[in-house]
C-alpha cells in the first residue's frame, strides 16, 4: 500500500502552496483536496478486498460515504470552475451533502447479528434516508429564501455538528463493543475519522463566514490524510488484546439504533423551529421506523425461541430412546425402574419386570447378515411395545437382542398372560430362520414380579428376571419361565414348551 503514502505528500504540498500565499478558494487547491479524498478512497477498497465478509460490508459503507464526499466537492468545484447559472450544480451538491449521510448512519447502526431480518436492514435505510431528506429540506429551504442570513447559515452549521459529533461518539463507542478485532480495527479507523471531520468541518464552516483563510483547506484534508494511514496499518495489538465482554457487546450492538433513532427524532423537533410540518413528519417518521424495528427484532427472537422450545422437547424426547429400534433406552430404563419400585412399594401394589431374549439371534445375523439383524430387531421392538398397553408400562432396549418390560401395578396371573401373549405375536410375524429349530424367530422370556419395599427392589428384580430368562433359554426356549413371586420363595411357574 505504497500509494497510502500519496496522502500526506499532496497535504504537505497543499500546506507549503497555502504558507505560499495560495487562496484556499483556489482551484489547485481544491484539486489537491479532491486527490487526497481519492487516495483515501482507494486506500479503503484495497482494504475492502482483504477483510473478511462482516467486516467487507463496513468498508464499503465508509467507501461509499466517502464516495459522496468525493462527488459533492467534485460538483463545487465544477460550479466554480463552469459557472452554475441555473443552480443545477449547487442542488447537486446539497443532494451529495444529504446522502452522504445515508452509508455513515449505516455503518453506525449495522448489527453483525446474521440472523437479524433483512427488514430491520431497510428500516435502518429508510432511518438514514429520514436524515439525508431533513438535511437536504433543511438547507434549500434556508438557501431557496435568496441570500441565507448569517443566523440562518448558523442554524444549518448547528444541524451539520450536532450530526458529525453523533456520528463520531457512536462509531467510539461502537469500537468498544465489538467482539472481532477487524471490527475493532474498522471503528477505530472510522471513528478517528470522523473525530477530525468533525471538528474540522466544525471550524472551516464558521470561519467561511468570515472569508476562508489560506490554511483551511489543509485543514480540510487532514481528516482523510489519517484516514488513508489508519486504513493501510494493520490491526495494532494493543486492540486485538482488548476484547469487551460479550454482554456489553450485545448492549452497546442494540443501543447504536436506538441513539441513532433518538438522534433522528431530536434533529426532527430541532428542524420543527422552522419547518413545523416537515419536522413533524420527520420525528413521527424516526418514532415509527424504531418501533417497526423493535417488532421485527422482538417477532424474531420470538420465533427463536419457540425454535429452540421445539427443539430442546424434541432433544429431550430422543434422550432415552434407543436409535435403532426407537423405543426407550437401557439409560431410560435405569432411571425409570427405580422409580417405579418406589411407587409399588408406596402404594403396596405389585410390579412386573419382563427379560425378553431373541433366540438364536447370533445364528441369525450370521445367516441373513446384519442388516436383516437389525430389521429383525426393530420388528420384535415394535411387536413388544405394540402388545404392552397398560399405561406406565415400559418397553426397552436392555442391550443386543435383550429387551426389558416393566409393568406396574401388575400382578403375576396378568405378567403371565402378557408374555404368552407376547410369545404368540412374535409366531404371527414370522420372521424366518432357518438356522432355528422353528424356522423363524422365537423369544424367550423371564418373569420376575414382587411388591417392592424401596427402589432398590429395581436390582433384584433384573437380577431375578434374568435367572427366569436363563431357564428358560435351558428349558427350550421359545417360552417364559417366572422367578419366585414376592417376598415368599414360591415353586417356579414354567410355560408350557410350544417347541
Ligand atoms: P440365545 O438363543 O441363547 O439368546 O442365543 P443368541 O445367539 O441369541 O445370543 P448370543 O448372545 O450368542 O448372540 C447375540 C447376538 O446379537 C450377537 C450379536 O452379534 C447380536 N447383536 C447384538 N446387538 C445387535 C445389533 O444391534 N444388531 C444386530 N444385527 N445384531 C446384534
Ligand atoms: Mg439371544
Ligand atoms: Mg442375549
Amino acid at each position: 500500500m505504497r500509494l497510502v503514502w500519496l496522502a500526506p505528500i499532496l497535504l504537505a504540498v497543499q500546506a507549503a502552496l497555502a504558507v505560499h500565499g495560495l487562496a484556499a478558494e483556489a482551484v489547485s487547491a481544491r484539486c489537491l483536496f479532491i486527490a487526497i479524498q481519492c487516495v483515501a478512497l482507494a486506500v479503503i477498497s484495497v482494504r475492502y478486498r482483504h477483510d473478511a465478509t462482516p467486516i467487507r460490508a463496513l468498508w464499503l459503507l465508509l467507501a461509499l460515504s466517502l464516495g459522496m464526499q468525493v462527488l459533492w466537492a467534485s460538483t463545487n468545484l465544477m460550479a466554480q470552475v463552469l459557472g452554475d447559472p441555473h443552480g443545477w450544480l449547487t442542488t447537486l451538491g446539497v443532494t451529495l451533502s444529504g446522502l452522504y449521510m445515508i452509508p455513515s448512519m449505516l455503518m453506525i447502526a449495522r448489527s453483525f447479528d446474521r440472523r437479524e431480518p433483512k427488514a430491520v436492514l431497510a428500516l435502518d435505510l429508510a432511518l438514514s434516508m429520514v436524515v439525508a431528506i431533513l438535511l437536504c429540506a433543511l438547507v434549500f429551504r434556508i438557501i431557496g429564501g435568496g441570500g441565507p442570513q448569517a443566523a440562518e447559515i448558523y442554524i444549518i452549521i448547528h444541524h451539520a455538528d450536532a450530526i458529525d459529533f453523533t456520528l463520531a461518539i457512536l462509531a467510539s463507542l461502537r469500537l468498544l463493543g465489538i467482539r472481532s478485532a477487524q471490527g475493532r480495527y474498522f471503528y477505530l479507523c472510522a471513528a478517528l475519522f470522523l473525530w477530525l471531520n468533525a471538528i474540522a468541518a466544525a471550524i472551516y464552516n464558521r470561519i467561511e463566514l468570515a472569508g476562508l483563510p489560506s490554511w483551511s483547506i489543509p485543514l480540510i484534508g487532514i481528516a482523510y490524510v489519517a484516514l488513508a494511514l489508519a486504513v493501510a496499518r494493520p490491526t495494532p495489538r494493543w486492540l486485538r488484546r482488548y476484547r469487551p465482554s460479550r454482554r456489553l457487546a450485545q448492549t452497546i450492538g442494540s443501543f447504536a439504533p436506538v441513539a441513532i433513532s433518538l438522534a433522528v427524532l431530536l434533529l426532527a423537533i430541532s428542524v420543527s423551529r422552522l419547518s413545523y410540518g416537515l419536522g413533524m413528519l420527520a420525528a413521527t417518521a424516526s418514532v415509527l421506523l424504531y418501533a417497526l424495528r423493535v417488532a421485527f427484532i422482538q417477532s424474531r427472537s420470538q420465533d427463536m425461541q419457540r425454535v429452540a422450545q421445539l427443539n430442546n422437547q424434541r432433544l429431550q424426547q430422543q434422550v432415552g430412546r434407543d436409535p435403532l429400534t426407537g423405543i426407550a433406552n437401557r439409560s431410560l430404563l435405569d432411571t425409570r425402574l427405580p422409580a417405579i419400585c418406589w411407587d409399588s412399594a408406596r402404594q403396596g401394589r405389585p410390579c412386573a419386570l419382563l427379560m425378553v431374549d431373541i433366540d438364536f439371534f447370533k445364528q441369525f445375523n450370521d445367516s441373513q447378515g446384519h442388516l436383516a439383524g437389525d430389521e429383525c430387531l426393530i420388528k420384535v421392538a415394535t411387536v413388544l411395545a405394540a402388545n404392552v398397553t397398560a399405561p406406565q408400562g415400559l418397553v426397552a432396549r436392555y442391550g443386543g437382542e435383550e429387551f426389558a418390560i416393566v409393568l406396574p401395578a401388575t400382578p403375576e396371573p396378568a405378567a403371565i398372560g402378557i408374555a404368552e401373549r407376547l410369545i404368540d405375536a412374535i409366531a404371527r410375524i414370522d420372521i424366518p430362520h432357518p438356522q432355528s429349530p422353528l424356522g423363524r424367530v422365537s423369544v424367550s422370556i423371564g418373569i420376575a414380579g414382587r411388591v417392592c419395599t424401596d427402589a432398590g427392589d429395581a436390582v433384584t428384580l433384573l437380577e431375578q428376571a434374568d435367572q427366569a430368562l436363563y431357564r428358560a433359554k435351558t428349558h427350550g426356549r421359545n417360552r417364559y419361565e417366572t422367578a419366585c413371586w414376592g417376598a415368599t420363595p414360591v415353586t417356579p411357574a414354567a410355560s408350557p414348551s410350544a417347541s
